[in-house]
């Protein structure tokens, strides 16, 4: 390819290929066929290939398949087991309690056990079959817009061969320009178009602020002789330690096959301590006595990091702009409740699908036409769904044992409790500052964290954890990751909040370096390590770091969480 930059016309253009865009695009093309249609579909996602940056718990609830493919299980749909037995725990700092009383919404039995990257991978080979155009390793950079200003007409998907000095590197190739009628949105959560979109078009304006959950998980091969080798398909969640009941947040380890298991912890982007670290946290977890007996002898085979938008109903965009649909976690339709986004992330594709149809029927692409998604949204299910959690984040946030208060009062009255809407803040606006002139880690966390031990097997530090999720970079790249202000993490930010990235990223993308001399510190960036998960776009406190989307097909190498 020369310097030219390409322009491709599609009809319709799907951004990020996760369930929202896969569902949505096999949707449409099985529309078009009823109809005889022809129609040229694109999906274009960041990752090298489908699947390669999805990570999930995951439990589905096949709700959503089933409508678009009803013979799922026959047609090779990648299922690791079916839930039969849920337990639910509550730990201390040595000790676990059976929670004798599951809610209903924590029911599971009978949902798939799944990996999100090879269902991902298996849902993109059904929407080849019929006839979608899938791009992998091209990541969506720039919102392209029309004569008008504010009709979005396609994306610019980001050059390739920039040298870290933004010189052109004889491999050099501008990215293209994909113009389509529809451009759908399904970037998951923290979408970087989508917060341009947002600057532009206000798309999230009247709403409640967005808020996030950043998840480390797992899998682990257990040894023969284990805590589920009488089992099949059975599913652990707990609360409590090690986050406390001030942190919101709570741990999942699902059964998988071949002796595998799924475990994560998540945890809430508003906590308040600029020293909680999150990762340390999943390994103190890990080290629980409890937890420690479910996985001792066993070995990490993948790890990885992901945000979740965990806000919900109150905190979804306007759906339709002129021109565009946006889907999935990237409209914030996540049920945080029921710990899943996976069958509403789908619905929300199938939805939209449906209105792109009458619009191409009446070749018609204006916000009005395309308003239709949000009609049909107001009728289906996953409204019902999202609206009867439309409060449980909020409850979830409040500190202390007053969050089951609020929660048992939304339990008995269908998501309204007390307060409707309960407000939440920023999740960047929730850290309190440290007040001491002494920028040395304070005690508390020395004790906290100090003494954990790590091997490179079981209890992985975080450059062998990130290391086991293959994630990979071209080295010599503008840096993705915009500072915008160094020097404000070089002082203010270092004093009140001794640089809170350095703990709240996964994998050691930042670090400070004190000068011996000056003591001045300085922040260094090792975008390589990024795993994509978005968390210093989110809780950075003064919003000084922007995610941008580095050269496609860069980062993590998921095939099994
Ligand atoms: C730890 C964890 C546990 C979870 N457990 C469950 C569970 O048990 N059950 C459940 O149902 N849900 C669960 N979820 C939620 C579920 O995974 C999400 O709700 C769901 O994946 C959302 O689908 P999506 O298509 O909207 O977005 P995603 O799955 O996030 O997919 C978005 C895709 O877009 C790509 N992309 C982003 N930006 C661009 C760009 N600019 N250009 C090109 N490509 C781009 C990304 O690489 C990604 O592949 C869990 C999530 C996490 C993190």
């Amino acid at each position: 390819m020369g310097n030219e930059r390409e322009k491709i016309e599609f009809d319709i253009l799907f951004v990020g290929g996760g369930p929202a865009n896969l569902a949505a695009s096999i949707h449409l093309m099985n529309l078009a066929r009823k109809k005889d249609m022809e129609l040229e579909v694109a999906i274009i996602e960041k990752g090298a290939t489908i699947g390669s940056h999805s990570l999930s718990g995951a439990i589905l609830d096949p709700i959503a398949l089933r409508e678009i493919i009803p013979n799922y299980l026959e047609s090779g749909c990648p299922v690791e087991m079916d839930v039969q037995e849920d337990e639910f725990y509550f730990l201390t700092k040595n000790k676990s309690f059976k929670v004798p009383f599951t809610p209903k919404y924590m029911h599971n039995k009978g949902y798939h056990i799944i990996s999100l990257s090879k269902f991902t991978a298996w849902l993109a080979s059904i929407a080849e079959e019929l006839g979608v155009n899938i791009f992998p390793g091209f990541a969506g950079t720039e919102v392209l817009y029309g004569e008008d200003d504010k009709t979005i007409v396609g994306v610019r998907t980001g050059d390739k061969g920039i040298d870290k000095d933004n010189n052109r590197k004889t491999n050099y190739e501008p990215g293209i320009d994909i113009i389509a009628k529809v451009t759908v949105f399904g970037e998951g959560p923290r979408g970087s178009l989508l917060k341009k979109i947002d600057k532009k078009l206000n798309i999230f304006h009247g709403r409640m602020p967005q808020v996030f959950e950043t998840a480390v998980k797992e899998v682990i091969e257990l040894p023969e002789s284990n805590y589920f080798s009488d089992s099949s398909g059975k599913i652990v969640h707990t609360f409590g330690y090690p986050l406390g009941l001030n942190t919101k947040g709570g741990s999942f380890i699902y059964q998988m096959k071949e002796r595998r298991i799924s475990i994560g912890l998540i945890v809430g982007l508003d906590y308040s301590d600029p020293m909680l670290e999150p990762y340390k946290e999943f390994i103190l977890f890990k080290r629980h006595p409890f937890i420690s007996g479910i996985i001792n002898g066993g070995r990490v085979l993948q790890q990885g990091a992901k945000t979740l938008c965990a806000g919900g109903y109150y905190t979804m965009p306007e759906l339709a702009v002129d021109g565009a649909l946006f889907v999935g976690d990237s409209a914030s339709m996540l049920n945080i409740q029921r710990l899943k986004g996976i069958h509403t992330a789908m619905k929300s594709g199938i939805l939209a699908a449906e209105a792109i149809m009458e619009a191409l029927i009446k070749d018609n692409f204006t916000r009005e036409t395309l308003g239709l998604y949000k009609q049909l949204f107001e009728e289906s299910w996953v409204r019902k769904e999202l609206y009867a959690a439309r409060n449980f984040t909020q409850a979830l946030s409040k500190r202390g044992i007053s969050k089951f208060f609020h929660l048992g009062v939304q339990y008995f009255t269908n998501g309204r409790g007390i307060i409707d809407p309960l407000p939440i803040k920023e999740d960047n606006k929730m850290l309190k500052e440290i007040v001491s002139n002494d920028l040395s880690i304070p005690d508390e966390q020395v004790s906290r964290y100090g003494k954990l031990e790590y091997d490179d097997k079981l209890y992985l530090d975080k450059l062998t954890g990130v290391y086991l999720s293959q994630t990979q970079h071209e080295e010599d790249q503008p840096c993705h990751l915009i500072v915008h202000d160094p020097e404000l993490c070089s002082n203010e930010c270092s004093e009140k909040y001794r640089n809170p990235c350095t703990r709240f990223c996964p994998a050691s993308v930042y670090e400070i370096e004190v000068d011996e001399e000056t003591k001045k510190r300085r922040l260094i960036l090792n975008p390589s390590n990024c795993l994509h998960c978005k968390t210093c776009d989110i809780k950075d406190p003064y919003g000084n770091i922007t995610w941008t989307c580095p050269e496609g097909g860069g980062g993590p190498g998921y095939t099994l969480v």
